[in-house]
């Protein structure tokens, strides 16, 4: 019998098991496969850091600044002012192995080549969770079930906690890891909005090795086909300038599906239950980022758990702290802020975009404006809205 069983080891399900191990409870973290590579771009904010100072220690791409064009390819670039606080981008592989590590040896014990497959009940009551191995069926069971097993995951829909994502409401991503020589600022992280609701990206890993990616969003993925914006991508002219040579080494590529209008506030806790990360929808729906908010998420969980486990009460009157949790709260509240900026950054096929990015190019002011809106969430001005729709 488990404290805590937790199902998914990527950021969140490892975070959350650090927490509690670290704590002294006795936790089972089941992963399908840990040597999935999740699809992913991996860049990383210096946020992170505070949950994991040794990342600095590692051999990750660092970074110092973000260019984003509009899908007419105006341009704002910016530098993070403070160059202590760089970011970093990462293969997640490597990544989500190290931080994984840190959880199993904060006294988590991973139970690899584990699929969870449901609950296992009694009385009408969750008591763990069953997996299929390549030796069979196993059973763990556990005071507080923690569902950490990304966007597809199974068990957050058995909780009846939340309903399926609707195609609306998530994004769908491709990207690949490359390597060959290139133009590319290696110190920067560039997005490539779209006239379609997407964007592309491209991340460098090193000299030679970047991610390079597109994606569609909400309504974006049923009027544009995943593979053809990636393929259009990727051949675009313009991206083309940063790849001079005929060939490129495709080391790894991906694609999954990312929620798109924030967290599900609905579904976070019920009885003896929490649901973290990507399954509840901690993805930021600007930019796509969620590997800091996930652990930001798995975090907020496992100290809501061992208060729980010390208070011997798991029901949801006494998890619901999770989403009161002062970060938790933040996350929602800022996630939403996005959401009304997406709306407005797509209109018109993205002409608000391109516009804003044109006044940018020209007025410092409306740079400084746009800088603190993708950074801090703040939404445009009365003042630029009018300027952006003369
Ligand atoms: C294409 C793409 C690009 C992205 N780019 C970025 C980016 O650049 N920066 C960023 O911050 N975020 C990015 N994201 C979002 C980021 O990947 C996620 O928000 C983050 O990985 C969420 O972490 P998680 O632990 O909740 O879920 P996941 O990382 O999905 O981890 C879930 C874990 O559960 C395991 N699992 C799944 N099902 C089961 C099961 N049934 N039983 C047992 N184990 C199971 C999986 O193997 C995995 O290890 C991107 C997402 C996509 C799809």
């Amino acid at each position: 019998m488990y404290d805590v069983v937790i199902s998914g080891a990527g950021p969140a399900g490892s975070r959350c098991a650090q927490v509690i191990a670290e704590k002294g409870y006795k936790v089972a973290l089941i992963e399908r496969d840990a040597n999935w590579r999740k699809p992913c771009g991996g860049a990383v904010s210096s946020r992170i850091f505070k949950y994991y100072p040794q990342l600095r220690t590692q051999n990750f791409h660092r970074i110092s600044g973000t260019a984003i064009y509009s899908g007419d390819y105006h341009k704002i670039e910016y530098p993070w002012k403070d160059i202590k606080n760089y970011s970093i981008n990462v293969d997640r592989l490597e990544f989500d192995n190290f931080i994984r590590n840190i959880a199993i040896d904060a006294g988590a014990q991973l139970f690899d080549k584990n699929l969870a497959t449901d609950f296992i009940t009694k009385d009408n009551k969750r008591i763990g969770i069953k997996t299929r191995t390549p030796e069979g069926t196993k059973e763990y069971f556990g005071r507080i079930l923690v569902i950490a097993d990304g966007m597809s995951s199974r068990l957050a829909l058995k909780t009846g906690l939340r309903n399926k994502w609707q195609i609306e409401e998530i994004g769908l991503a491709k990207c690949a890891i490359m390597e060959g020589e290139n133009n590319l600022d290696k110190d920067i992280i560039s997005f490539f909005f779209r006239k379609y609701k997407g964007y592309g990206w491209i991340f460098p890993l090193g000299e030679k090795r970047f991610n390079i990616g597109c994606g569609t969003w909400l309504e974006g993925n049923l009027k544009k086909n995943l593979n053809q914006a990636y393929h259009e991508f990727i051949n675009e002219p313009f991206i083309k300038k940063f790849f001079p040579k005929a060939e490129y080494k495709e080391i790894w590529e991906g694609s999954y599906p990312l929620p798109a209008l924030g967290v599900k506030e609905e579904c976070l806790y019920g009885d003896n239950v929490l649901i973290i990360g990507d399954a509840a929808g901690f993805v930021s729906p600007i930019s796509g980022e969620g590997i800091h908010s996930s652990v930001v998420s798995g975090n907020a969980a496992g100290e809501i758990a061992c208060d729980a486990l010390t208070h011997g009460d798991v029901s949801s009157q006494s998890l619901k702290k999770y989403k009161q949790y002062p970060n938790i709260k933040k996350i929602i509240r800022n996630f939403k802020i996005k959401v009304s900026i997406v709306e407005f950054l797509f209109e018109n096929e993205g002409q608000n975009l391109s516009k804003m990015l044109e006044l940018a190019e020209r007025d410092d002011s409306v740079r400084e404006e746009i800088i603190s809106m993708f950074l801090s969430n703040s939404p445009p001005s009365k003042e630029l809205l009018l300027r952006i729709k003369s």
